[in-house]
């Protein structure tokens, strides 16, 4: 199976757009626990992943955050929230705009936050018109990582960071070896992972400077298998908009996600030199 194309997965989003909060909640993310004794539920844990993310920078009152592939908006609207920033939210679905640009006004952020269709690959905006951009678990689904990595540098102004959360090709439980091949199989070739340093040269060669990297594999990996549950739980409602065929193979892929414990997830910023 070949890498969906953008307009595939705004696709796919669309028609998976009102079912999606019921398994991950508003926020379409991983999770984030202590340790396995923790009992914090989905919802609050993913809560938490934005919460480690955003301390992973400083933001100014008056900054301009670009929130790349902003699902329906609940990570922007959180960090608006918090901080006294504008946020420009996008999103390759354009379900997900709606529902995201539905949500602004009762979060009372009219003015400060707005979200539109377009494709990571090809960002609308000039050069050096944010001062943050925001990706996360959103570069995984994009064509090419890098190339987008280098759309970042160029709408970054200069001294601007970028706050990534993707998944990592790491060393798994009891030292298993790092296997992109297997994740990608075990994702039926849509998900192509790569190491920590891998990662890094290609920040450093999009022109940004690496600064914060935290490896938080163990704290997300239950999240697999917590959607997988829930995801089994909602067949019924799910086979008509998604069909069974895909109905099982998104399952397989949370079950078979849930048992590699070499697809980690990283945290990082990094920065445009001024
Ligand atoms: N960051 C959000 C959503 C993560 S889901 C959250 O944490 O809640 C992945 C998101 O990436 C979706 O919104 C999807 O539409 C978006 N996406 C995937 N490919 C994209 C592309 N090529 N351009 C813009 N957005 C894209």
């Amino acid at each position: 199976m070949t890498k969906p194309t953008p307009t595939e997965i705004g696709h796919g989003y669309d028609a998976f757009a009102d079912l999606l909060d019921q398994i991950w909640g508003e926020n379409l993310h991983h999770g984030y626990w202590d340790d396995t004794f923790d009992e914090t539920s989905l919802e609050d844990a993913t809560n938490r992943l934005t919460d480690k993310l955003s301390g992973l920078l400083t933001i100014e009152p008056g900054d301009r955050l670009l929130d790349l592939g902003c699902g329906i908006g609940e990570p922007a609207i959180k960090l608006a929230t918090a901080h006294d920033i504008e946020v420009v939210g996008v999103s390759i679905s354009e379900r997900q705009v709606q529902r995201a640009n539905d949500r602004v006004a009762s979060a009372g952020l009219a003015g400060r936050l707005s979200f539109q269709l377009a494709d990571a690959m090809e960002l609308p905006f000039p050069d050096e018109s944010f001062d943050i951009v925001w990706a996360l678990e959103s570069l995984h689904h994009m064509p090419d990582r890098w190339h987008v990595l280098r759309q970042v540098a160029r709408v970054l102004r200069p001294g601007g960071r970028v706050a990534i959360g993707d998944f990592l090709l790491v060393s798994g439980a009891d030292g298993q070896e790092p296997d992109a091949a297997r994740v990608r199989e075990v994702s039926k070739g849509v998900l192509s992972i790569v190491g920590i340093d891998e990662y890094l040269s290609n920040i450093r060669a999009a022109g940004l400077v690496p600064e914060a990297i935290e490896d938080v594999s163990k704290h997300t990996q239950p999240s697999w298998g917590k959607a997988a549950v829930r995801f089994e739980a909602l067949r019924d409602q799910a086979l008509p908009h998604i069909g069974a065929e895909q109905f099982e193979l998104t399952l397989s892929r949370f079950h078979g996600f849930s048992e590699e414990s070499t697809l980690g997830y990283v945290l990082l910023t990094a920065r445009k030199p001024v």
